[in-house]
């Protein structure tokens, strides 16, 4: 396959130009770290897919054709509309997520970080991730993905039984996943994830753990297991729903998770957020940046995005909701810039839940620190240690609230939506007292 012509390493020679502007400005003063508002990661969805996977309920279409270009130029034209809006100056961090970006050409992923680049500061040792799925990733095409300045890979292997991939109405089998893991290795040492399903109908603990045991020799430095979730409207949940597949099991699903994590964490690998893992220090920074909820902008058709409005009174950071439909979506960038569907303003309660919920998930859960930046006025002193519930939940073993700060126990990260129930009301309570408190005569 002839790969399309781009401009090799052109985004590299952005970034130059950009540091080279930015070193001019630093030259009138020393210049701090960019504040909290002024930092973002970038994720961009490329919405198409060859075959449409039986459980998959993401925004995902199954196109005759691409006019890639168009879909290009849509996707710089936003990122450089979204970029401007939210006066980010510094983006940390990019993923091009979908659907299946993989089959993007390299030109379109150069292109979004030559726009990114020229718009802002994109450090040349920026994290970029590109999911790809072993069809549609000869090494080949990893290495053109390289050359246009992807420097991670994220492989959606999700089984290596072949029935299951099957099952799963997965393009690829078993070999496939194992050759393109191998490709990818050699080319990006270090920093390639697979994602591994468990919970599926039918699935035994023993066999999926076999499964664990053999990608445990073939896997790189970072592996993320994903609990089968079955959505209404897939075609996997028709067929469990008309008895043609059993029904998952939770209890074994629950049991796979928990024996996979120990053996993960018997082979090195560092449980650092409910479904992560990753050894010699691989974890992804850009999802880091959603669990330490840093704020990121969404480009593309139906991505999500957080940020503060450049020239917002207050401090109220939005959530922004691009259109789902790939062909509607473009031509309001044409019309517009961007293709922004929604805008919902974050409440400060709303964000700190948002803190709360994320911060969990890791292993380092919310330091005092990190809280303070997003509530100074209320401490997780204040909100949860006098609460009668929180103190079964420490007594229990389940969660850690110490001078370092409130986190999940390993046991308490396996049950962190029941941990929530407790918490998220008291934070509520808190809250609305504090808030009744500043009220004069409330
Ligand atoms: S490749 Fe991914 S996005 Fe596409 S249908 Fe399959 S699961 Fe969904």
């Amino acid at each position: 396959m002839t790969l399309p012509r781009f401009r090799p390493r052109g985004w590299v020679a952005a970034t130059k130009a950009a540091q080279r502007r930015h070193q001019a400005e630093a030259a009138g003063g020393p210049r701090g770290p960019a504040p909290r508002s002024q930092r973002a990661a970038l994720y961009v969805h490329w919405p198409y897919c060859e075959k449409r996977c039986s459980y998959c309920n993401f925004n995902k279409y199954i196109p005759r054709g691409v006019d890639e270009a168009a879909v290009r130029s849509c996707l710089v034209t936003e990122a450089q509309t979204l970029l401007r809006l939210s006066g980010v100056r510094r983006v940390e961090s990019v993923f091009f997520g979908g659907g299946t970006p993989s089959l993007a050409s390299p030109h379109t992923v150069a292109a979004v970080l030559e726009a990114v680049a020229q718009a802002t500061h994109l450090p040349t040792d920026a994290e970029v991730t590109l999911e790809a799925n072993p069809t549609s990733s000869p090494g080949t095409r990893l290495a053109a993905f390289g050359t246009a300045g992807v420097n991670r890979l994220s492989i959606g292997l999700q089984s290596l039984d072949d029935a299951e991939l099957r099952l799963l109405g997965r393009t690829h089998s078993a070999s496939d996943a194992l050759r393109t893991l191998a490709e990818a290795r050699h080319l990006f040492p270090g920093r390639v994830s697979v994602d591994l399903m468990l919970g599926l109908p039918a699935q035994q603990v023993g066999p999926w753990l076999g499964q664990l045991q053999e990608l445990l020799r073939h896997c790189d430095d970072h592996i993320s297991l994903y609990q089968l979730s079955l959505e209404r409207g897939t075609a996997l949940f028709a067929q469990v729903h008309q008895g043609a597949l059993p029904a998952p099991d939770p209890e074994l699903a629950a049991e796979m998770y928990q024996k996979g994590r120990a053996v993960l964490q018997e082979a090195g690998f560092r449980q650092y957020e409910v479904s992560n893992f990753a050894r010699k220090g691989a974890l992804s920074t850009h999802n880091w940046n959603y669990w330490q909820c840093g704020q990121y902008l969404g480009v593309g058709p139906g991505a999500h995005g957080r940020f503060l409005p450049q020239g917002t009174r207050g401090h109220t950071r939005e959530a922004r909701i691009q259109t789902l439909e790939p062909d509607n979506w473009m031509k309001e960038v044409k019309l517009f810039g961007h293709g922004t569907r929604k805008r919902v303003p974050l409440g400060e309660l709303e964000l700190l839940e948002e803190v709360l919920a994320m911060g969990l998930r890791t292993d380092l859960g919310i330091t005092h620190q990190h809280w303070e930046e997003f509530e100074p006025q209320l401490t997780l002193w204040d909100v949860f240690g006098t609460s009668k519930e929180v103190k079964e939940l420490l007594e229990q073993g389940l969660l850690l609230l110490d001078h370092r700060g409130l986190r999940c126990s390993w046991e308490g990260l396996a049950v962190l939506d029941s941990l929530l129930l407790t918490l998220l009301p008291q934070l509520q309570e808190a809250w609305q007292q504090r808030t009744r408190a500043l009220v004069p005569g409330g």
